[in-house]
């Protein structure tokens, strides 16, 4: 090489050398700026305010009882219109559900499906955040099955000395005492599977119906219909035709799904390795559960025009094993099917048939 170019790569190394020591000098400042602007545009924004007006369904907890690191609990938020509501609030899914920029001050009602812990471990953080995000006069509304009263009331309990903190601290205009906990409603649903109107405000309907999630009994579906669109949720349960009636001709149809044949292998491993206890529980659950397939069936039946799998089992940490866990389901249902991720919205907008897709979580 002649000389020139030498001295052209020890300039080039100069110049990255002390472009490395000015950024080192003001990373902090540079930190600073990107944070405030960030801060700035997100920090107490509507994100929901240039929605179109239509149902908007956010996937706040794609899954399960298991640990999986991409997935909180059980968890599904709609917006329709101005009416936000919250479909069960499994652990982790009110910090997404945030993130998401949902607004959880203004969360006017929330539905169980059952009263699985899974399906209520979040329930004393969202209960939280409606009071004070929304600095609320009235407790946030939970209906439910029957029990549904025992398990409000102990979140109540458990959250009431945090509230006394809040108060002293925020004052009563923001943490007003009356505004805190939850009131809580205990639907009872007619037999054979018969729809039942549960919430109607606004435009806003929503229905409920009961599924087979034995012996897990009563254990709830729900369909929100706004403006000639709706979505459908399964909550637990096996396939069963109460879904496939309350779900007819549904924009969207959420239901859960669990490959058996991943957990069985799942239950033969724990055996090998002498986790008796966790082989069993892995074995109980087969029975009460629906396959992939089996929702795609539903979805076909009820003439849903898509379908998203949620509660997912088990755990899919790489994208690798989603065709091995839909097994095929894709061909039972004529419609958009997708695995569930945390962080999906799917967009409704009003008297339309249109169908969006964002994702708003990383
Ligand atoms: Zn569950
Ligand atoms: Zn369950």
């Amino acid at each position: 090489m002649t000389r020139w170019v030498w001295r052209i790569l020890f300039v080039l190394l100069v110049l990255v050398l002390a472009g490395a020591v000015v950024f080192k000098a003001f990373q902090a400042r540079i930190g600073a700026a990107v944070f405030e602007r960030t801060a700035d545009r997100l920090v107490g924004a509507d994100q929901t305010a240039r929605l179109e007006d239509g149902l908007h369904v956010y996937f706040c907890g794609t899954g399960s009882p298991l640990p999986d690191p991409t997935r909180a609990g059980p968890c599904l938020a709609v917006l329709a219109g101005e009416t936000a509501l919250v479909f069960d609030a499994g652990s982790g899914s009110m910090r997404k559900l945030a993130r998401m920029g949902f607004p959880m001050g203004g969360i006017d009602h929330v539905f169980l499906t059952h009263l699985h812990s899974d399906h209520i471990d979040g329930l004393g953080e969202l209960i939280l955040q409606a009071w004070i995000g929304g600095s609320r006069t009235q407790p946030v509304p939970v209906s439910g099955p029957a029990g549904t009263g025992e398990v409000v009331a102990g979140f109540g309990q458990a959250y009431a000395i945090d509230a006394t903190y809040r108060t002293a601290h925020h004052g009563e205009k923001i943490a007003n005492p009356q505004g805190f906990g939850a009131r809580a409603a205990e639907l009872s649903l007619p037999p054979g599977g018969r729809v039942a109107e549960v919430f109607s405000e606004d435009g806003v309907t929503v229905s409920a119906f009961l599924v087979d999630h034995a012996p897990v009994a009563p254990a709830f579906g729900y369909r929100v219909d706004y403006k000639g669109r709706s979505v459908t949720v399964s909550g637990d349960t096996v396939r069963t035709q109460s879904v496939i009636e309350a779900a007819k001709g549904t924009d969207l149809l959420v239901h859960e799904a669990l490959n058996r044949d991943m957990v069985a292998v799942m239950a033969e491993a724990a055996a090998d390795n002498g986790d008796v206890a966790l082989s069993k529980i892995f074995s109980d659950i087969l029975d009460y559960h629906a396959s992939p397939t089996e929702a795609a069936d539903v979805a076909e039946a009820a003439g849903a025009k898509a379908l998203v799998l949620t509660h997912i089992v088990p755990p899919l940490p790489v994208g690798l094993l989603k065709p091995a866990f839909l097994d095929g389901a894709g061909g039972h249902f004529d419609g958009a099917l997708r695995v569930g991720e945390d962080g999906l919205v799917v967009h409704l907008p009003a008297d339309s048939q249109a169908i969006g897709y964002a994702h708003l979580l990383d």
